[in-house]
């Protein structure tokens, strides 16, 4: 201590003698003013980051506020202890105290967002960051962006190409925003593609439509000469041929958006001089699930997992359109081998790549090419396992069941809602029932169904009366849940961020799954189908509409969402027919 600041701390001190033994070193030191001060700075710090952002941040995403609230006094109880533990001897032992207090206070800072920010129930665009200069920064410069009219995507397409973005004050430049604008929205409203196709009126305009949580919402409009820039934006980043109005053509791009990389999927096709574009976001992730996370019950995991353990003959699996049919097929095929055993698949499209296996694309454009001598082909050569991702004709689902069925596995993925009807339409498509039915090891089937945001869902209790409609227990059902939107802050509602206020967020599979018997097998040759229904009944594995129940139960849906998904499935049928 250099001696101006020895008479400045004796200066505020009149009675340095109060300290009895102390030497007169040991007074100044702990007599600095400033030492105080320091002391609370990291209290004071600490207390405002916990009480203005970790505790809304609890409140917000329902991470057990009272007990985070428990696990802070407690470190700041221990910081208080440890600071004055070390007995205050010298002028390191301050210094020592006082980092050692500021550690205390540090950890508990961590462990909050570390544990918070693990937590599925917190969105990604919601994670707390340390860095909040950096955060601050990036907001206002998305800010500015969206004021100015900014592109802010990097589009690169197949060879690392990147997208050029063309001069500011310029048409093509205001096409490139409004195409960039698909993208944005569609990410913000968790869409898993957007389309832009003709609406249909007779002014010829292009409507934009989101697909979220595979229900469709309208999006802009755009007259017709316009859709087709912004069309071409995309089909060029791409890497298309921008004149081909017509024909069937589709490249990835990788998008930069925000700090983070993601991959669009840019489909284009014309029919009768219209063009329609389609982008699919995430489309390897958008499919990729295990057997277990489809959203099937334990009992029908098992079923599923038995039927693959026998590993021969054939097993549908049927899904309406973008109703989860290649995500299932893909999982049903990741459970065998492909290191070990020939796996293989016949696709239209990859979708999401099969470590091991060999994926054969079919072209329909190629007019040599026919499915059946394909997938005749392909079985040949003595696979173990083949995933099928379409019927086409009879030709196939005859050469499918040709096959030998005491070496080979095939899944076969059939557009049907329902398992009974599964089995009717393959019977159908194969044209003979005991040519069908002969390699039949099993069937499932699936819809999809919102899952409720389980950060505002609503609980509340049915009446006996709604009870008794769905023909759920009176006496074991006592809450049900509905769509919330909002949630409670400081008694004020607010949209709930996490859902956006839609109220659902994400989808899963209502399964049905049934091992196909020697029993049901003459079932279905004799055309019996009430007996078919009556045996699946009798194997205690659940139907669609009782797993839809279950789940309804559990709070993982509404009734409003069953009913939803069953007005949909009826009117798709009634169409169908
Ligand atoms: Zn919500």
């Amino acid at each position: 201590m250099t001696p101006i600041d020895a008479t400045l701390t004796l200066a505020q001190d009149a009675a340095p003698h109060a300290f009895g033994t102390l030497t007169l070193a040991d007074a100044l030191i702990l007599m600095s003013f400033w030492k105080p001060i320091l002391v609370l700075l990291p209290f004071v710090g600490w207390g405002w980051l916990i009480s203005t952002i970790y505790d809304k941040h609890a409140h917000r995403f329902h991470l057990g506020r009272k007990q985070w609230n428990m696990v802070h006094l407690i470190a700041g109880l221990l910081a208080v202890v440890v600071f004055f533990a070390i007995p205050m001897k010298g002028e390191i032992a301050f210094w020592i105290a006082l980092l050692a207090m500021m550690g205390v206070l540090l950890v508990d800072l961590i462990v909050f967002p570390m544990v918070a920010n693990r937590d599925d129930r917190v969105p990604e665009a919601h994670r707390l960051r340390f860095d909040l200069s950096a955060m601050q920064e990036a907001r206002a410069a998305k800010a500015a962006a969206k004021q100015a009219g900014k592109a802010e995507l990097i589009l690169t397409g197949p060879g690392k190409r990147k997208l050029e973005v063309p001069d500011t004050e310029t048409p093509e430049f205001e096409t490139r925003v409004l195409a960039e604008s698909l993208y944005i929205k569609g990410r913000e409203a968790r869409a898993s593609l957007v389309e832009v196709l003709p609406s249909g009126k007779p002014d010829g305009t292009y409507g934009v439509v989101y697909l979220v949580d595979g229900v469709r919402q309208a999006g802009d409009a755009f007259p017709g000469p316009q859709a087709l820039s912004i069309m071409d934006v995309w089909k060029s980043a791409a890497g298309l041929d921008v004149a081909d109005r017509r024909r069937k053509m589709l490249a990835d791009v990788s998008v930069e958006y925000a700090g983070a990389k993601k991959t669009v999927r840019v489909l284009s096709q014309g029919t009768q001089g219209v063009m329609r574009l389609t982008l699919t976001f995430d489309p390897a992730e958008s499919v990729r699930r295990a057997v277990d996370d489809l959203g099937l019950l334990d009992p029908q995991i098992e079923a599923v997992k038995r039927i693959a353990a026998d590993g021969t003959g054939v097993v549908l699996a049927s899904g309406q359109t973008r109703g989860g049919r290649t995500t299932t097929l893909y999982a049903l095929t990741r459970l065998h081998d492909a290191y070990t055993s020939n796996v293989q698949t016949l696709e239209l499209e990859i979708q999401d790549a099969i470590e091991g296996s060999k994926q054969n694309v079919f072209d329909p454009q190629n007019t040599e090419a026919e499915f059946s001598k394909t997938i005749r082909s392909i079985l040949r050569r003595d696979p173990d396992v083949v995933a099928v991702a379409e019927v086409p004709d009879q030709q196939t689902a005859v050469e499918i069941c040709k096959a030998d069925h005491t070496r080979t596995r095939i899944y076969v993925s059939l557009r049907q809602s329902s398992a009974l009807s599964t089995l009717q339409g393959w019977t159908k498509a194969v044209g003979d029932p005991d040519l069908a039915t002969a390699g039949l090891r099993g069937v499932l089937a699936q819809r999809l169904i919102r899952r409720l945001c389980a950060n505002c869902r609503v609980p509340y209790q049915p009446t006996p009366d709604m009870l008794k409609q769905l023909g759920l227990p009176a006496d074991k059902v006592k809450q049900l849940f509905k769509k919330g939107g909002q949630v409670l802050i400081k008694n004020k509602p607010e949209l709930c961020p996490v859902c956006n206020g839609g109220g659902y967020i994400g989808q899963e599979g209502l399964f049905e799954v049934y091992e196909i018997t020697d029993a049901i097998r003459d079932m279905i040759r004799g055309g019996r189908w009430n007996d078919v229904k009556a045996e699946f009944r009798k194997s205690g594995l659940p139907s669609i509409n009782q797993v839809a129940l279950r789940k309804a139960v559990d709070g993982v849906t509404s009734v409003e969402e069953i009913a939803r998904i069953s007005q949909e499935g009826a009117a798709k049928a009634g169409a169908g027919a």
